[in-house]
């Protein structure tokens, strides 16, 4: 890591929820950043008030990557069953970019997977008053197959 000072995006958030997972993921990844390598990390909030972090992993071969969210997903769950309520994402600059750390949306790959694990979940969206969006309003008609029961909708999905 250089020594040139990146800033907390949490700053853009605007509640206590978001701030709070956006900081966990800013620190993950400034501390584990590595060019090409780790650039994003993630935080999943538990329904019994527990973090679990979750790196990205890049590739020579781009499709064998993992999201940030589908690491934080697998760490939480090899420590409890409890619902998982809440994500976010950071972005860590490249040493050629601004220093300037960012929240940023789940991917579609990571939408389906994370509602197929997490239904009710909510996430931090870039933006100057960033809370908590309900995932299932980004991914409406999410795939449904038969490998596992059909969710039930919630109140918050359409
Ligand atoms: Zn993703």
């Amino acid at each position: 890591m250089s020594g040139r000072v990146v800033p907390d995006p949490a700053h853009t958030c605007a509640d206590r929820a978001a701030k709070d997972l956006v900081t966990a993921a800013f620190r993950a990844i400034r501390g584990r950043y590595v060019q090409d390598r780790h650039q994003i990390a993630a935080a999943v909030l538990d329904a019994d008030g527990r973090v679990h972090l979750g790196l990205h992993l890049d590739a020579m071969v781009g499709r064998a990557a993992v999201c940030a969210e589908a690491g934080a997903v697998s760490a939480a769950r090899l420590v409890t069953d409890a619902e998982l309520i809440a994500v976010a994402a950071v972005r860590y600059p490249k040493p050629t970019e601004p220093p300037l750390a960012r929240v940023v949306p789940p991917c579609g790959l990571c939408r389906e997977l994370l509602l197929d694990h997490a239904p009710r979940l909510a996430v931090v969206l870039p933006g100057a008053t960033s809370g908590l969006t309900p995932l299932a309003g980004l991914l409406p008609h999410k795939y449904v197959g038969t490998k596992w029961p059909t969710p039930q909708p919630t109140a918050d999905q359409p």
